[in-house]
């Protein structure tokens, strides 16, 4: 990991005030060199402290700024709750709400021009992967985004997720991680060669204390998006501690 690493959570709809208190508690003694981002229940950011060592994130934002979009959340109302970044493309908003490509796409753009950093989620089915598809399924994803707008790259961040290992406890193999890291900051050089060199490439899916480190050891995975295990303060503090660039 060359680039600064970011660690973030994705509580999912998971999580309570009581668990506010309790990462917040278990971060506060942290000093690491990375970043660390925690993405809770949109309803429990403003729970959170303003003085704290880690960013928030939301895990969804409006393609609109404002009006009339029952349930759904702006960057600017994101902000105000104290998040600096979002979640844009999860694999259950694609599976769940439906979210298309084009659709991500312009949540993205959305989150930018709002002033948000997004975390682009990414990743392959085990069919698509049993059908060696996973290259061309990431290269779609990818291209549907920043082909028709590479300026966004530059502030963006990827999170590699692959779905078949979203809440399974069966992680990537840090190589099988790395070789597709690898290819997906090759394909990101084609729109903008020097933001893809400088882009944070997080590994999500199983993330956990024991394989972490082996992720974290290779070259092109800069840091995680862990599910399950950032409900757990004391597994997700030594997930970040592992975290060096
Ligand atoms: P997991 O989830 O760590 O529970 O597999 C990761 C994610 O979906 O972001």
């Amino acid at each position: 990991m060359a680039l600064k690493p970011l660690i973030a959570a994705n509580w999912k709809m998971n999580g309570n005030l009581a668990l506010v208190a309790a990462v917040t508690d278990a971060l506060s003694a942290l000093t690491v060199d990375a970043d660390l981002l925690v993405c809770p229940p949109a309803t429990l950011l403003m729970a959170f402290p303003a003085q704290r060592n880690f960013m928030l994130g939301g895990q969804d934002i409006s393609v609109a700024e404002a009006g009339a979009y029952t349930g759904q959340l702006s960057g600017a109302l994101l902000q105000e709750a104290g998040a600096s970044c979002c979640l844009v493309g999860h694999s259950e908003r694609r599976q769940y709400q439906f979210e298309s490509d084009q659709l991500v796409a312009e949540k993205l753009a959305s989150a930018i021009r709002q002033g948000l950093t997004p975390i682009l989620c990414i990743g392959e089915t085990l069919t698509e992967r049993q059908q060696e598809k996973t290259e061309q399924v990431l290269a779609k994803q990818l291209a549907a985004v920043y082909a028709s707008q590479p300026e966004l790259l530059s502030k963006s961040v990827v999170a590699y997720e692959p779905v078949w290992a979203i809440g399974t406890g069966e992680s990537a193999t840090p190589e099988q991680a790395q070789q597709t890291h690898a290819f997906i900051r090759a394909e990101l050089g084609r729109y903008d060669a020097v933001a893809a060199m400088q882009l944070r490439i997080l590994y999500g899916g199983s993330v956990n204390a024991e394989n972490c480190a082996a992720l974290f050891a290779q070259p092109d995975i800069n840091g995680a998006l862990v599910g399950g295990a950032s409900l757990k303060p004391d597994e997700f503090v030594q997930i970040c501690l592992s975290a060096k660039d």
